[in-house]
């Protein structure tokens, strides 16, 4: 966290301020700049460029000053694999304020809602996802010489299936998992190493604690 000085007295003049908005897209192009990232970045403050500069649009004011836009294009699995993000860390539903404040969030609720016009339909499209099948597709095919169909980690969508399914309870112990020892898993019944693969029907919920105990290495819910 950086404090911001304002001096109220001391308008800071156009020239200054352009100076500082191209010194910030510098230091991260090529990607375009953000009026959230200017604020953690710049001497200023994003409000003051974007009216100045643009009429009190951020992307307007991107414009003026001859840079790219900041419009980040989502595709819906982009949108999809966040919601997993944020369900499989809480291991809940997330709310649509979720999407703001979690800190396993990287798209803010704006996105969901210029795409699908309330947070539910968001959801339910999510749902429709998660539960359309399993991401088995040419590239989780391994290179090597195991004979496995699937990537030993599951895939978020696989992760909030199993989750779906079994709930946040560990199989063995029953206990809720949470943090620590209670760290939620994603455990192969039929072990990795003798030839289980990646899903649904072959994996479940343990706690770090009952995974450990088993000895193998499963995949925490990170
Ligand atoms: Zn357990």
């Amino acid at each position: 966290m950086k404090y911001k000085l304002y001096l109220k007295n001391v308008p800071i003049s156009d020239v200054e301020l352009k100076a500082d908005v191209l010194r910030v897209q510098n230091l991260i192009a090529p990607a375009p700049l953000s009026s959230k990232k200017y604020d953690e970045l710049g001497n200023y403050n994003s409000d003051t460029v974007a009216r100045r500069f643009g009429k009190r649009r951020w992307n307007d004011a991107m414009i003026t000053l001859g840079l790219k836009p900041a419009q980040v294009f989502h595709t819906e699995k982009d949108l999809f694999d966040n919601i997993a993000k944020v369900w499989l860390a809480k291991m809940a539903q997330p709310v649509r304020r979720d999407m703001d404040d979690h800190p396993a969030s990287t798209i803010s609720s704006g996105a969901y809602l210029r795409k699908y016009g309330r947070w539910n339909i968001a959801l339910k499209k999510f749902i429709e996802y998660v539960e359309s099948g399993e991401d088995i597709i040419s590239h989780n095919y391994t290179m090597s010489a195991s004979s496995h169909r699937t990537k030993r980690e599951p895939s978020l969508r696989l992760k909030v299936q199993v989750l779906l399914r079994d709930g946040n309870h560990c199989k063995i112990c029953g206990v809720k998992c949470d943090e620590g020892l209670h760290k939620l898993h994603f455990d192969h019944i039929l072990p990795w190493s003798k030839g289980g693969e990646t899903t649904l029907d072959n994996l479940r919920v343990l706690c770090k604690a009952c995974n450990e105990a088993l000895g193998n290495s499963n995949y925490p819910n990170e």
